[in-house]
Formats: structure tokens, C-alpha cells, sequence
């Protein structure tokens, strides 16, 4: 009895199927206790590893992604945030824009949700099954310069090409020397049509030719990000300002700065 219990250890091990191995007793006597025909019994095993191996892929893909923290759709309140569609965030939760190598633009002023939508949506991606980068928008024109520097661009645009879905955080809040410009365009031409790309800036499309320095390349690089996309404008201030008046740390922005000592 233990020399083949350990045999079919063994056997688990070598076939990887380690939920199964490490739930085998209480496993077998769930089997019993539901009185499961063995084609019944075999089927639940089966569950048991594949919902395993799901939860440690989506872990690393997690891992992977470099998500600067930790957002879902859930823990966001649209009721704080009625300039959102909320069926169109759902819609695009679904993955389909992904399917489809369409484009997202998040845009709006600092603090309305656009990093925590972004993350969420990310977050969804991979639990769909696809890959994802998420990268702020200086660190990768920093690396693509960086790489074209060392003669290795090919190299970095086809790293950034990879993932299904790449999130450029924060376009626009620095901008871009005029040979980051172009580095982003041949990025977004790589990409375009095979991968989706989701794009947060606090500036409106129309200023994206000063944000990139060059108002050819910024509408060479619009004419491909906005032909399939989907563009969500917020509106509103800052979230966490807002949380700050509500509970009474902060006054309201229209006060003025001396009644703060009142009260
Ligand atoms: P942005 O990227 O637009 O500057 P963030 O997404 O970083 O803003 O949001 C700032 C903080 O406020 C984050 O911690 C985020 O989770 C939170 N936040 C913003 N909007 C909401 C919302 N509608 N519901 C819940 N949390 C929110
Ligand atoms: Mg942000």
C-alpha cells in the first residue's frame, strides 16, 4: 500500500500534475465521499490541476507585466467617476480589443484613475490568456534611446513588440527629445495591426505634437494609434483629493487658503 502510494507520487511528480499529488488523499476521499464513478473522479483531478496551473500562470504573467501596484476593476468606484462608460470598460475587459490589435487611449487630468484603469485592464488580459508589458512612457523612450545607442534597438523594439497588450503609462508628462519621438513611432508602427496598445496621457491627442516635439511624427504616430481605437476622456479632479475633502482633511478647492484654520 505505501510502496504504491509513493509509486503514484512518483508518477504525479514526474507528470507534473503537483496538485493532484499534493491533494491526493484529500482528493480521493472527496471521490468516495461523493460516491464519483472513476470517469467522475478523474474529471474532478483534472479540474483540481488545470485551476492550479491557471492560478500560477496568471502569477507569473503578473509577475511579468511589472504593474507599478496592485488595481482591479473591482476596486474601482464609477460612481466617483460618472464621466466613464462603465459598459465600455467592461467591453474592453472582455479582451476583444486585443483580439482585434485595437488601440486605447485613457486620457484625463493627474489622479482621475487612469494608471488604476489601466493595471485593471491589464490585469483582465491575462487572465484571458494574453501577454502583457505594462511600461511608463519615459522609461521606455529612456530604453529604446539607450538601446540605439548600443546599436541594439532591433533588439529592445522587438522585446516591446512581444506582449499582446503593451500599456505606456504617462505620455505626456514629460516631453519627448525629438529622437524619442521617432523611436516611439517606430514602436507603434512595429506594433501596429499585430499587438494592442494602451496609451495613459494627461494631455489631449491635440497636444501630442508638443509632447513629442514634431508634429509630423505625432500625427504619423495618431494616424496609427486612433485608425481601430478606443478613446476614454475623464473628467473630474483627483480621486484621492477628493477621498481627502470628503473625510474633512483637505477644504474644498474654492476656499479660501486662510478659512482652513477654522473650525
Ligand atoms: P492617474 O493615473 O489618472 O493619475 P491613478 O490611477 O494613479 O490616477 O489614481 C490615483 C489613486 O486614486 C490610485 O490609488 C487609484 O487606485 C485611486 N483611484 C482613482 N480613481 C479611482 C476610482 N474611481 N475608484 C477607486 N480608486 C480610484
Ligand atoms: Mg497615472
Amino acid at each position: 500500500m505505501d510502496a504504491a502510494h509513493d509509486h503514484l507520487v512518483e508518477m504525479l511528480s514526474r507528470l507534473k500534475l503537483t496538485a493532484i499529488r499534493d491533494q491526493l488523499d484529500s482528493l480521493i476521499d472527496e471521490a468516495g465521499r461523493r460516491e464519483l464513478t472513476i470517469r467522475e473522479a478523474l474529471g474532478l483531478f483534472c479540474e483540481r490541476e488545470i485551476a492550479r496551473k491557471d492560478e500560477r500562470r496568471i502569477e507569473m504573467s503578473i509577475g511579468l507585466a511589472r504593474f507599478p501596484f496592485v488595481r482591479d476593476l473591482s476596486g474601482f468606484d464609477f460612481a466617483a467617476q460618472p464621466s466613464i462608460d462603465k459598459s465600455q470598460i467592461r467591453e474592453l475587459a472582455t479582451g476583444r480589443f486585443i483580439a482585434n490589435g485595437e488601440a486605447v487611449l485613457l486620457l484625463g487630468p493627474p489622479g482621475v484613475g487612469k494608471t488604476h484603469l489601466a493595471v485593471a485592464l491589464g490585469r483582465e488580459a491575462i487572465t484571458t490568456g494574453y501577454t502583457v508589458l505594462f511600461v511608463s512612457a519615459p522609461t521606455l523612450v529612456a530604453q529604446l534611446a539607450k538601446a540605439h545607442g548600443e546599436g541594439r534597438l532591433e533588439e529592445r523594439l522587438t522585446h516591446f513588440s512581444k506582449p499582446k497588450l503593451l500599456i505606456v503609462d504617462e505620455l505626456g508628462y514629460l516631453p519627448f527629445e525629438p529622437d524619442a519621438a521617432h523611436l516611439f513611432f517606430q514602436l507603434v508602427s512595429r506594433r501596429y495591426e499585430r499587438g494592442s496598445i494602451l496609451v495613459t496621457s494627461n494631455r489631449a491627442v491635440g497636444e501630442w505634437g508638443q509632447v513629442f516635439g514634431d508634429a509630423v511624427v505625432a500625427t504619423a504616430i495618431l494616424d496609427r494609434l486612433l485608425h481601430h481605437s478606443h478613446v476614454i476622456t475623464i473628467r473630474g479632479d483627483s480621486f484621492r483629493l477628493r477621498e481627502k475633502r470628503r473625510s474633512g482633511l483637505l477644504q474644498k478647492p474654492t476656499a479660501p487658503p486662510q478659512s482652513q484654520s477654522a473650525t
